[in-house]
């Protein structure tokens, strides 16, 4: 089954809550990056985290979350979009630890000391952002404390990232399960009702798809789905954007590169993807940036 997050309201208690099945997604991002259990299990909780964040709040364009920290992965970052697209990466991502014993590593790869910035972009291209320090390194208590800060609000996350290996060195996983909930209350929601259905998203029942986590996990209380939609790993890297990167080395280094062997590569940080210039490639690149800038009334 493909990816789902699911935005849904219970109204009796007046209850907000958002699930997420992104295995699909997190399989693509530990695929591309070559991650272990170490680094896996966090990456994958954080683009879950930054697509239930996203979609929290309507009008939201996009929502990265960067966390900083003093473990030995150092920091990762989630960035998600409206229309349906994650994507991200950790930035030491050789990190290792036995897949036996992640239920009790999963906050260790990034530890307790350190910060997670947010940034959110609303419709029109207004930005907020924020910073908090990391609760537990865990990315679910840690989001649940960006959100008593910013918003001054109470919320509950459940993040769960289930892997198999599929060699005995653990170099290859099989994503189990990827799948997330978040919990907010509506001015004067039922407190019982949120520690009730809040207890749950915390430890997250397994299920098989974001339709029965959602059933699940609201129990007897009626679900009105507000929407639906898809979700995929998908990056917004292009041949484009690399060659404006290339371009800023400015156009005498770039020629000077090509005049040398070999070629140059941009590599995108986000979904690992390679961009190679070879020597015609470059010469093109500078030409055609001389030649627009030749064309500009100065
Ligand atoms: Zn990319």
């Amino acid at each position: 089954m493909s990816d789902r997050v699911i935005r849904a309201l219970l109204p009796d208690p007046g209850l907000r809550l958002t699930v997420v099945d992104a295995r699909r997604s997190v399989a693509e991002a530990i695929a591309r990056h070559q991650l272990r259990a170490g680094a896996a299990v966090p990456l994958g909780r954080a683009l879950m985290g930054a697509v239930l964040l996203l979609h929290q709040r309507p009008k939201s364009e996009r929502l990265t979350l960067q966390f900083s920290s003093q473990g030995p992965l150092r920091g990762l970052v989630a960035d998600a979009y409206a229309g349906g697209a994650v994507r991200g990466y950790v930035h030491v991502p050789t990190i290792r630890f036995p897949l036996q014993d992640m239920d009790r590593l999963a906050h260790a790869g990034l530890g307790r000391q350190g910060v997670v910035g947010t940034v959110r972009e609303m419709e029109g291209g207004r930005l907020e952002q924020g910073q908090t320090d990391l609760a537990t390194g865990g990315v679910d208590r840690d989001l649940e404390l960006v959100i008593e800060r910013s918003e001054g609000e109470r919320s509950a996350f459940g993040l769960e990232v289930a892997l198999r290996a599929k060699d005995e060195e653990e170099e290859q996983l099989n994503v189990v399960r990827a799948q997330g909930a978040c919990l907010l209350g509506l001015p004067d929601h039922d407190p019982y009702a949120f520690d009730a259905v809040g207890r749950l998203v915390r430890s997250l029942p397994l299920t098989a798809s974001a339709e029965t986590l959602l059933a699940e996990l609201a129990g007897d209380f009626a679900v009105e789905v507000l929407d639906e939609q898809p979700l995929e790993f998908r990056c917004r890297c292009s041949l484009e954007r690399a060659s404006s990167t290339l371009l800023l080395l400015g156009e005498a280094d770039l020629l000077s590169l090509a005049a040398e062997p070999g070629y140059a590569e941009i590599t995108c940080h986000y979904c690992g993807h390679n961009y190679r210039f070879e020597k015609d490639a470059l010469t093109l690149l500078v030409t055609t940036s001389l030649e627009a800038k030749a064309g500009k009334p100065s």
